[in-house]
Formats: structure tokens, C-alpha cells, sequence
């Protein structure tokens, strides 16, 4: 196992290999601490993107990682 948890905002903020982030969609799905971390980043995210556009937020990524937590 990858230190994802530990590495969460790491991996979804420099977006890392294709690999990296194939690794981390899948942690994704069996890690419930992750989850909310990643919840919390997107409620976060959102609020920032009220106030001001943010240029410099990876696009795909996060894309896919909000896909995933909202498509409950
Ligand atoms: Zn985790």
C-alpha cells in the first residue's frame, strides 16, 4: 500500500504520474479516512471558488475525484 493518507493532497494537487493517480483512485475506494479528507478539500475548493477563480487547480484530477465523492 502507498502512503496515500499520509500524501492525500499531495497526490490530487501536483497530480503526479498517470500511475500515481490510478493508485490513488483506488485507495480512494477502499479508504473511508480519505474520503473525508477528500470531502473536506472539495467543500473547501467550492468555498474558495465562490470568492475568487482559481487558475491554478489541476483540472482532471480533481474532476475525476469530485465525480467519485459526488456521485454517491
Ligand atoms: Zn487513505
Amino acid at each position: 500500500m502507498e502512503n496515500y493518507c499520509e500524501n492525500l493532497l499531495d497526490y490530487v494537487n501536483n497530480q503526479g504520474t498517470a500511475n500515481e493517480a490510478n493508485g490513488l483512485m483506488e485507495h480512494l475506494h477502499v479508504c473511508q479516512r480519505c474520503q473525508g479528507n477528500i470531502d473536506l478539500y472539495c467543500e473547501s475548493l467550492e468555498l474558495m471558488q465562490r470568492d475568487f477563480t482559481i487558475q491554478d487547480v489541476p483540472g482532471s484530477l480533481i474532476k475525476e475525484i469530485l465525480d467519485f465523492v459526488f456521485e454517491k
